[in-house]
């Protein structure tokens, strides 16, 4: 049994499935999903193996996502693209399905709301309030990259 696999393939699933047009989720819900699973299912079998769930995502080699405290983030396109050159991305393709069909709606959202996503990061911010130390989680922060070309008018 690869319990690991079976862990990051669940992890995968449902966050594209959410329905959400962000490539996140919050811990809290990511445990309650895992809840719903019998305790011996090998996504649980495998959580057990650490005190919780920061540190097993602490504990994976050459993550597909970044973490903080109460929020797992799926990385950049690009980044998940090479990370899948090296087999290392769960179910890509419902990843990159997931990722195109919720594309275009978040680019309309974030010109509306006057926000853009990160290059570096990942994660979709204020445009206006975008400033050094916004962005990673380093000492020496820098401001937000935009991934998106698009004028704020
Ligand atoms: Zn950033």
């Amino acid at each position: 049994m690869d319990w690991e696999k079976d862990f990051y393939e669940f992890l995968m699933e449902i966050i594209c499935k959410q329905n959400s047009i962000r490539l996140q989720m919050a811990s809290n819900d990511i445990v309650t999903a895992m809840q719903k699973l019998p305790p011996k299912h090998p996504v649980n079998m495998h959580r057990k193996q650490y005190g919780n769930l920061q540190q097993c995502f602490k504990a994976k080699k050459n993550p597909f996502f970044s973490y903080t405290d109460n929020l797992v983030l799926l990385l950049p396109k690009d980044k998940m693209d090479q990370l899948n050159q090296h087999g290392l991305v769960p179910l890509y393709q419902l990843y990159v399905q997931t990722y195109e069909s919720v594309q275009k709606k978040l680019i309309e959202i974030m010109k509306i709301n006057k926000e853009n996503q990160c290059q570096v990061c990942g994660m979709v911010y204020k445009v206006l309030i975008n400033r050094q130390g916004m962005c990673g989680e380093e000492e020496d922060q820098k401001a937000h990259v935009p991934m998106h070309q698009f004028n704020i008018l």
